[in-house]
């Protein structure tokens, strides 16, 4: 078991959607953008809170650190 900070980054991408990702992606982009979710065991779980702690629903995960949940 392996607990991850995830981030979501606070300006929707060309799709309308928030990108969840790790602490260690390369594409997190800067700390000023970002939301920290919190710790995580997966990118599924990451999501569920992310929409809770922003009212959003609009998320995908980074194709690179979350493939797990990324659609398209
Ligand atoms: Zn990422």
């Amino acid at each position: 078991m392996m607990l991850k900070s995830y981030y979501f980054i606070r300006t929707k991408d060309d799709h309308g959607k928030f990108v969840v990702h790790t602490e260690d992606c390369v594409f997190l982009g800067e700390a000023a953008n970002r939301t920290l979710i919190g710790l995580h065991i997966n990118c599924e779980s990451a999501v569920e809170e992310a929409k809770k702690i922003s009212n959003e629903t609009d998320f995908n995960g980074c194709f690179y650190c979350a493939y797990a949940c990324h659609t398209k």
